[in-house]
């Protein structure tokens, strides 16, 4: 018996036992296989499979082919998603005035009408930016933290 983890388009995950990958693919091709949570029929292998070595193939971890995840590494494209992050968040903020401490006043002052309104940045406690929150202050988190322009202005 062998055991492949399949999945549905809804990506459900489930494992089916075969008595061989022919098994399988008959199963598969005569629509006999379906998502036990959804009940869909078309039913493939798991993208992220362990690799079931085929006669004559080197395992993929022998090969060389895969790049364990592991220690806390990120991966490369993952590296590269927190970049662009960054790099949007930065394009964000060339618009926005950095207040610093006094970011939670000045969205007060900006909610009721006492200023201009116009996009700041700036520091808040947690507890802070709850209050603002329930006040009806639309705060959002920074993804990644600012360091204070002191040399700007
Ligand atoms: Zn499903």
């Amino acid at each position: 018996m062998i055991v492949f983890d399949l999945s549905c388009p809804d990506g459900h995950r489930f494992e089916g036992w075969f008595s061989s990958s022919e098994d399988f693919a008959s199963q598969q091709d005569r629509g006999l296989l379906c998502c036990p949570q959804c009940g869909a029929a078309e039913i493939g292998k798991a993208p992220m499979a362990p690799a079931v070595p085929k006669k004559g193939n080197q395992s993929l971890a022998s090969s060389g082919a895969v790049q364990p995840v592991a220690g806390g590494q990120l991966s490369p494209k993952a590296v590269k998603a927190l970049q662009q992050i960054a790099a949007m968040q930065a394009e964000a903020l060339k618009s926005s005035e950095y207040v610093g401490p006094r970011f939670v006043e000045e969205s007060r002052a900006m909610h009721y009408g006492e200023r201009d309104a116009k996009p700041i940045h700036g520091q808040a406690s947690l507890a802070e930016a709850k209050e603002l929150h329930e006040e009806g202050i639309p705060v959002a988190p920074l993804l990644f933290p600012v360091a204070p322009p002191d040399d700007i202005n």
